[in-house]
């Protein structure tokens, strides 16, 4: 059934490679407990702003410290909670505890504005906007502190009713940033029309763009367009100092990537952050 949906066929013989393996069966299974359990946890990964070198704020990347196969990767559960109609109970959860998060940061005299990726179901969530006012009042924290990631595919996919709650979203004042920029099919003209802060060049075009001309060419045109469009614009997957030295000279306004930081439980980019924040 779930192949014949996914590839919009009327019927779909069943075939046995289709079945799933046991362990993703489990793992289906467990991840209620798991939420229960608190099983899920939050990594960070910093972002630099390329004009001065600070770090601009923090990408929040869940990970599932699974009991018995040990921290499991989001690619590896995520589609699963989405699956089973769990991915807004998990989003909930990432909002509430990167708030928290961003909370603690300030205590510490740390302001490290957080990313939260958001998927498709969000926007059918009619409470979505309710939650986050209502987490970012429980916070005292303002609008301005998060922002929001959402892939050009769900966008493209959904495109009325996301561009009706990018726009709520806007006007509370919380960023929108476009996810693995480049891979999807967005229209220009839709681009130009939502409120969208930031272009995040999909890594699948930067991580090699110190060896391969034609994905250097791609950054450059990504560049060019978000800026003709007054939109600023990160290269994510930046992992040699070679590719920063080209975003720097073109122009290109943040990045994030292992060269920078890898994606790192809250105590340790405390410290990252305390460092960054000393080396200026
Ligand atoms: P994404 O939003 O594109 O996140 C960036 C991914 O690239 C992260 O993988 C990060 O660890 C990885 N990465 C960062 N720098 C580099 C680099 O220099 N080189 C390479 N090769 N990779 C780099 P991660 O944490 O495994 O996340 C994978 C995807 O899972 C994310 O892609 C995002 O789509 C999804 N995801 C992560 N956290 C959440 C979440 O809280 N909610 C939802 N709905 N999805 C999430
Ligand atoms: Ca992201
Ligand atoms: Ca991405």
């Amino acid at each position: 059934m779930y192949v014949s949906k996914r590839n919009d066929l009327d019927y779909q013989f069943y075939e046995k490679n289709m079945d799933k393996s046991p362990k993703h069966l489990r793992l289906m299974g467990q991840l209620k407990q798991g939420m229960r359990n608190q099983e899920f946890e939050l990594h960070f990964q910093p972002k630099i702003s390329l004009s001065d070198g600070r770090a601009s704020g923090v990408e929040a990347l869940i990970r599932w410290n699974h009991p018995k196969h040990g921290m499991l990767m989001p690619d590896s559960f995520i589609p699963l909670a989405e699956k089973m109609k769990l991915i807004n109970d998990v989003t909930d959860w990432v909002l509430i505890k990167a708030l928290q998060q961003f909370k603690q940061w300030r205590a510490l005299g740390i302001h490290a504005p957080i990313a939260i990726n958001v998927p498709a179901s969000s926007f059918q969530d009619r409470d979505f906007l309710k939650k986050i006012r209502t987490a970012l009042d429980a916070a005292e924290i303002s609008a301005d502190s998060i922002e929001l990631e959402i892939t050009e595919n769900t966008l493209m996919s959904n495109i009325e009713q996301c561009t009706e709650v990018l726009k709520k979203l806007s006007r509370l004042g919380i960023g929108i940033a476009i996810d693995d920029f480049g891979t999807g099919y967005s229209s220009l003209a839709y681009l130009k029309r939502l409120p969208i802060d930031h272009l995040k060049i999909d890594r699948s075009f930067v991580q090699d763009m110190d060896r391969d001309d034609n994905d250097a060419a791609i950054v450059r045109s990504v560049i060019d367009l978000g800026h003709n469009l007054g939109i600023k614009v990160i290269a994510e997957g930046v992992e040699r100092v070679d590719s920063l030295a080209i975003l720097k000279e073109l122009g290109c306004d943040a990045a994030q990537g292992y060269h920078i930081g890898h994606p790192m439980p809250a105590a340790q980019v405390d410290d990252w952050l305390k460092l960054a924040a000393a080396a200026h």
